[in-house]
């Protein structure tokens, strides 16, 4: 029987799901994370789950996805020998998605979560900066949840506390959960390896730096009318 007070999140380190994280530790009695050890050129991000998770003082469970690398080539995020698209190319997804993974990651999550009695699923995806992931998208993920629920008759509910915010109201989150310095200095997002503020100069470093610096400018605003 699923406990309809426990979540489990999907980390990964990064600003969105640490910030996710603590949405939910808000939210839920019970909370517990999952990450997904797949290949990917920064496994380091892996490590920096781990310590959010242990801040935030809950369980979570380290799965070997190691088989998405044998199932499709030329993923930047999982091949090294592959560049990062600076920009996004006009058409097509960008060469840092990953085909499916989101579908992937969020079924084993709901194995697990089955396992571990959690109604609650809890991924930081969002279609507002869709940056040509279609497994980000609303429909897809609504899509999944009627899926799962069938395909282990379970009555699992997926949240994306993200899913319409831009990385302005991602950041506003993090500051009203009073956990905006760990996610600034500690999280992972940067497609070159760097955590907290990046390298600067890739796609995830250009988005987040955008996001905080027109939050940090509205914070400033708010404070002066005051
Ligand atoms: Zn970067």
């Amino acid at each position: 029987m699923l406990d309809k007070n426990h979540a489990l999140v999907v980390l990964s380190g990064g600003q969105d799901s640490t910030t996710c994280l603590f949405w939910a530790k808000q939210r839920f009695e019970r909370v517990s994370a999952i990450t997904f050890r797949y290949g990917q050129k920064h496994a380091q991000e892996v490590d920096i789950a781990h310590e959010m998770a242990a801040i935030a003082n809950v369980p979570i469970r380290e799965v070997d996805a190691g088989f998405i690398p044998q199932l499709c080539s030329g993923c930047s995020l999982t091949d090294s020998a592959i560049e990062m698209d600076r920009e996004k190319p006009a058409e097509a997804p960008p060469n840092t998605f990953v085909p499916g993974r989101n579908l992937f990651f969020l079924s084993m999550a709901a194995v697990h979560a089955r396992e571990i009695d959690a109604m609650h699923l809890v991924t930081g995806v969002s279609q507002t900066d869709f940056s040509g992931y279609p497994d980000c998208r609303d429909s897809f993920i609504r899509s999944l949840n009627v899926s799962l629920n069938l395909g282990m008759d379970e009555q699992f509910v997926i949240h994306t506390p993200l899913m319409w915010l831009d990385k302005t109201a991602t950041w506003a989150m993090a500051d009203r959960l009073g956990v905006f310095s760990l996610v600034r200095e500690r999280t992972l997002t940067c497609y070159n390896g760097i955590p907290g503020d990046g390298c600067g100069h890739c796609p995830a470093c250009k988005l987040r730096r955008h996001g905080l610096e027109t939050y940090l400018n509205e914070r400033e605003n708010l404070k002066a009318c005051h």
